[in-house]
Order: C-alpha cells, then structure tokens, then sequence
C-alpha cells in the first residue's frame, strides 16, 4: 500500500513539474469566466472543448472535454472537468440544450482533470450513477483523488477550492454494454495504455467514440511514470480505430474523425521506433533526447511539443522494461 501512494505521489510531482514548466512558455488564455461553451457533434452528442493549456489562475484548471449525451430519459455525462466550479458550468451548459435530468456520468480515467466534477454533478443528482474502470475507483479509494485535488488548488491558485473527492460509485472492466435511457453504451479497456485504468466509451447510434485521452488532438502528453505505456496505447489507439466510429471526441483538443486517431498513432509509433532506434544503439535517455527530437520535428506544431524531453524519458524506459521481457 505504502509503495503504491508512493509512487502516485512521484506521479503527481512530476506532472506539479512539469505542467508549471509548461505554464511558464504557455500563451495566456481567455478567463474561463465565459462559460463553456457546447457544441454539437452528433444528433445526440455534445462536447464543451477546453482550452489547449494547463491548469492556471486563469483558465479555473479547464482543459478537458467535457461531453453528454442527449438520452430518451436524461443526460449522460463523459467527463465532467476538472472541479466543482467547472462541473457546476457544465451542469448550466447541459441546461441550455435540455431540461432534462442527469442520470448518469463516466469518468474515462484518474486523471484529475477529467472528473473532479463529478462532485458538483453528484450534489444536483445525488442518486446518480459514476462509471469508472474498476481500477480507477481503487486508486481513488488509495488517496489518489486527493492529490489531484491538492495539485490543482496549487496549480490554479486556488481557483478550485471548495473541490472534494467524489468518486465513482460504478466499476467496470471494459467489455460492458449498458443501456440508457434507450441508447447504447459499449465500453472498452484494452489494458494499460494512457494510464492503466484508462476506457473509451462508444455510442453506435451516433458512430461516435469519447476515447478518454487514449487519444488527443496534436497534442504531446506529459509522461506520468509508472502510468502509461507507449505500446500498449499504441495498441489502444490501434483498437479504436479498428471500432470504425466517424467521429471521435479526444480527451484534449478539437473532436473530429478518424485522422485524428491516425495522426496519434503515427506520432506514438515515430517516437516508440525513434526512441528503440537510439536504445539499440546503446544510447541513454539522456543522450538520445536531442536525436529523437529531431526525428520528432513533423510534429513540432503540436501542442506542448517542448516537454517532449520527458515524454522521451519516460518512453525508454517503457523500451527498456519492453526489452527486458525479451
Ligand atoms: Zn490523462
């Protein structure tokens, strides 16, 4: 038990880290005081995209995106931001499409920026129910919830505060398929891959995919080590596009179709076979870095392309543990 707190709270400060580093070279947003804004992909599916930025005073720690889902009997929510304050103006954008209740929310996984909200969903809808991966739950039920708590206080000068841990109530596995409100919902987990309690949620009656931030739009994630492994999202990104869904939300940046998922798996595939390349040639990490940033440069325009030194770091040693199994 020890061990693993441990190691969620080195996870937490290498995104403290990272994220403030990024913050620094970060162009200024607008205040998040607008509200968020929903814009509609589907006939039942909407998406409040966040800003493409990091936690700050400014933007209140929105940088998800939030979604719902227009039901026969009420509103499913994918993601529900960051805090209490963003999941409560989510809640004021549902009501500017529908009157109708909330009767469900998932949380695609523990990143704090995708569910602290739940608290302010959970405060309107008591009875309401959170999916989560059943891993998720545990490591919210491990302190997990408070860090990213802590975290983004910290990070949003405490734009946040009054945010409390609500956790999920509902585990899954991945493989389900649930019926709401006359739709339905496939879930899938292919194991770990952007972080090991990671799931896409499909709605077939709209050929639409939320696929969580296995997959992001032109955007570098930070690494979080002992979370995520390049394989296997390689793999999951791999899966999503093989479901063939038009269109699909990303966990951060502009919903779109399946280029965009194209686009992440040949940026996870360039990086993993940069990073082998160089392994192979006995190079550390540390060695490599201005290497594979070269090999990287098609990608420069994305979003945080400047953490991509931890991001390499992270990825060798993915390689290294992958080599070692060998
Ligand atoms: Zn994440």
């Amino acid at each position: 038990m020890k061990c693993i707190k441990i190691s969620h709270l080195v996870a937490a400060l290498a995104l403290l880290t990272g994220w403030a580093s990024a913050w620094a070279h970060t162009p200024p947003t607008h205040a998040v005081e607008q509200e968020l804004r929903a814009h509609q992909v589907t006939e039942h599916v909407y998406v409040a995209h966040g800003p493409q930025t990091f936690p700050s005073a400014t933007t209140g720690g929105f940088m998800n995106n939030p979604g719902f889902v227009l039901t026969n009997n009420g509103v499913v929510i994918v993601d529900p931001g960051s805090s209490v304050q963003i999941g409560r103006k989510l809640l004021k954008t549902i009501q500017t499409v529908t009157a109708e209740p909330v009767i469900a929310v998932f949380n695609t996984h523990v990143h704090g920026d995708h569910w602290l909200g739940n608290q302010a969903i959970r405060e309107a809808y008591p009875r309401v129910r959170i999916y989560a991966h059943q891993r998720m739950i545990e490591h919210v039920e491990n302190g997990v919830g408070q860090e990213w708590v802590a975290l983004f206080e910290g990070l949003t000068e405490g734009a946040t505060k009054g945010t409390r841990v609500t956790s999920p109530n509902v585990g899954l596995t991945g493989d389900e398929t649930l019926q709401i409100g006359g739709l339905m919902f496939r879930v899938h987990h292919t194991g770990r891959a952007h972080s090991d309690n990671d799931i896409m949620v499909e709605l077939s009656r709209d050929n639409a995919l939320f696929a969580g931030d296995i997959i992001t739009n032109q955007r570098v994630q930070s690494a979080r080590p002992a979370d995520s492994d390049i394989f296997g999202q390689i793999e999951a990104v791999k899966f999503a596009l093989s479901l063939g869904r038009r269109w699909i939300i990303p966990g951060h940046g502009l919903t779109g179709g399946r280029e965009i998922a194209e686009q992440q798996l040949k940026f996870l595939q360039d990086l993993r076979n940069s990073v082998q390349k160089h392994f192979a040639q006995g190079l550390t990490d540390y060695e490599m870095t201005a290497l594979v940033k070269q090999d990287m440069k098609p990608y420069q325009h994305w979003y945080n392309f400047d953490e991509l030194g931890r991001v390499i770091s992270h990825v060798y040693l993915n390689v290294e543990a992958r080599d070692f199994e060998d």
